[in-house]
């Protein structure tokens, strides 16, 4: 027996307080029943629910997906008022959910595009962070590494799916239907790749040598994968010879964020446009490129690349429905080097509304139906100088100096001839020279001991702990702790021997000319965790669910949308339709 509390929202929307494994939806029953109700009751009155016609969502012949990259539930909170076109589109008209989370500690790119078309926890994807230790060989894996697929032009850097281990909404379309099309696009080949998965019809990345670049599976040929962009790239490269890519500022209330700040001994003038650091070679200069990227104009190129494959690979026109993956990268690129409370971020969600807009004009003109999900891989704190301006316990702290010094430390405290442990800062591994299982206990006890002296870690956790740490399927997932946050991205054999978080608000790394990024994410702290999660359709009839859901959700929610059943996943699938008719099986009912 469960018992669930509903609510109202002023609004007249109906609400309520969500757990994980557990519909949110059904908003007639809850209507007709209001109040506090028990499980059986509900049951039966859900048996009993006539699917009333009408409000339900098309089934759609396009599935548009669009992360955010760095997209927190801050900003959108912070931003939502002021957009004019497809935000407010999706914002006013649509499902709102404002506090979507991805539920794992280990907020990174690669980790949170795994759980969003994959219903699964990076605890199942394997995707536990961008990059862990491969123990064997104690080499760096990056996640998209796949030394089964070749990229044009990048011999030394294969890249495909191979490290996920689970399959995704695309690869299940498809196999519901052999010719539903899977199409992804990003800034980013981590992104492009776990949004994709295992099958698809085409996906590409930006590669600021090549444009946008693939990878090749067996039995294909580079000229053929890259044929849908080899046009594409050159018109572009062409465009910049010269005259590299600009960014015209659109929003002139982000004025008042304007001005000068010091991180170390590194000063930004936040202004829009941002000064560009490089000398305007896009072609051959790395800083015009690194401008570039954090800048709207590579969420243009993008999207503009988006727009192209709909149009000539006639997405939505099929016999059965498509998906389209977009990751757009330049808000977290923004983020990383500029902030996310400075006027260029301010700009770039301008940018974003309008460019947003832009999709759903010409999906409009085609009319194609599509169903519009938009959420994030991770949320973001700002550079913690500004946090701290405003009244926070913010500061700096180098994770891989800490690496560094607690290897030295234990190595001297138990009088060993290498360097005992390597990882991230986050995560700690101890090497193969003390994997002897005596010793690595031994290596381990010393080292949390020493983590312990250190005042910026909040928290240090054994993989034997969190191994042992199960997080609870109907605990709602604001209210998870922090060994189950981190459970939700642990894997025994990808993760680190040691787990730690710091004090929230840190920023990690110390910025320079040389290192310009002065802010980031990775913490299990709610603002790196909080993503909002929109969906929208035309004619949708909209409303704001305020309560907590989970990235993990949207799969099985599309899964539904589409009338197939997805493998067993962490999320369950959320009604869309008020309730009149389900978007969702009966099967996903608690019991
Ligand atoms: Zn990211």
């Amino acid at each position: 027996m469960v018992a669930m509390i509903f609510t109202y929202a002023a609004s007249g929307r109906p609400v309520e307080k969500g757990k994980r494994g557990m519909n949110c939806g059904r908003l007639d029953a809850i209507r007709r029943l209001g109040g506090m109700m028990m499980a059986a009751a509900m049951a039966l009155s859900l048996l009993a629910a006539p699917a009333d016609a009408g409000t339900a969502p098309p089934r759609p012949k396009l599935f548009i997906v669009i992360s955010v990259d760095q997209f927190s539930a801050a900003l959108f909170d912070q931003y939502r008022s002021r957009f004019s076109a497809g935000l407010k589109r999706l914002e006013t008209q649509g499902v709102v959910f404002p506090n979507g989370y991805q539920s794992h500690a280990a907020t990174e790119t690669c980790p949170g595009h795994s759980t969003l078309l994959t219903g699964r926890h990076p605890s199942a994807t394997g995707i536990i962070a961008n990059d862990w230790r491969d123990r064997a060989t104690g080499r760096n894996v990056y996640c998209v590494f796949d030394p089964s697929h070749t990229v044009p032009g990048r011999a030394d850097q294969p890249r495909g799916p191979a490290n996920l281990r689970v399959s995704t909404f695309g690869d299940w379309l498809k196999a519901a239907d052999p010719r539903s099309r899977v199409v992804g696009v990003s800034g980013k080949d981590r992104a492009a790749i776990m949004m994709t998965g295992h099958h698809p019809d085409a996906v590409f990345w930006w590669d600021d040598e090549r444009g946008f670049n693939t990878y090749v599976p067996a039995g294909r040929t580079a000229a053929a994968q890259l044929k849908p962009v080899a046009g594409f790239n050159d018109r572009l490269f062409a465009q910049w010879h010269g005259r590299p890519p600009a960014w015209q500022p659109i929003d002139s209330r982000c004025g008042t964020l304007a001005g000068p700040h010091s991180y170390g001994d590194f000063t930004i003038d936040h202004r829009v446009p941002p000064p560009m650091n490089g000398n305007g070679d896009f072609m051959r200069d790395a800083a015009t490129r690194q401008w570039f990227r954090a800048s709207p104009a590579l969420d243009s190129v993008t999207m503009a690349l988006a727009e192209k494959l709909i149009v000539e690979m006639k997405l939505g026109r099929g016999p059965a429905p498509d998906l389209l993956a977009i990751s757009l990268s330049a808000t977290d690129y923004i983020g990383h080097l500029y902030g996310n409370q400075g006027p260029e971020m301010c700009d770039q969600l301008a940018h974003l509304d309008r460019l947003i807009g832009t999709l759903l004009d010409r999906l409009d003109a085609m009319g194609i139906t599509a169903l519009v999900t938009l959420s994030a891989d991770h949320g973001s704190i700002d550079a913690a100088e500004r946090v701290a301006e405003r009244g926070f316990a913010a500061e700096r702290t180098s994770p891989a100096a800490m690496v560094k010094a607690i290897s030295r430390s234990v190595r001297d405290s138990l009088k060993l001839d290498f360097d005992p442990l390597a990882g991230d800062g986050q995560q700690f591994y101890v090497t193969s020279s003390g994997s002897d299982p005596a010793l690595k206990g031994r290596i381990i006890a010393a080292a949390v001991a020493a983590l312990k002296r250190h005042a910026e870690i909040a928290a240090i956790f054994t993989a034997d702990e969190i191994a042992a740490t199960t997080p609870p399927r109907d605990k709602p997932v604001d209210e998870l702790t922090l060994a189950e946050r981190m459970a939700e991205s642990y894997d025994a054999q990808r993760s680190g021997d040691i787990l730690v978080a710091y004090r929230p608000y840190m920023s990690f790394g110390i910025p320079s000319p040389g290192r310009r990024a002065i802010a980031g994410h990775g913490s299990p702290w709610n603002y790196d965790r909080r993503v909002p999660i929109l969906f929208w359709w035309p004619g949708v009839q909209g409303f704001e669910q305020a309560l907590p859901v989970e990235t993990v959700d949207i799969a099985p929610t599309l899964a539904g949308l589409a009338g197939i059943t997805p493998p067993p996943v962490d999320g369950v699938c959320r009604d869309l339709d008020r309730g009149s008719a389900s978007s969702c099986p009966i099967t996903h009912e608690p019991e």
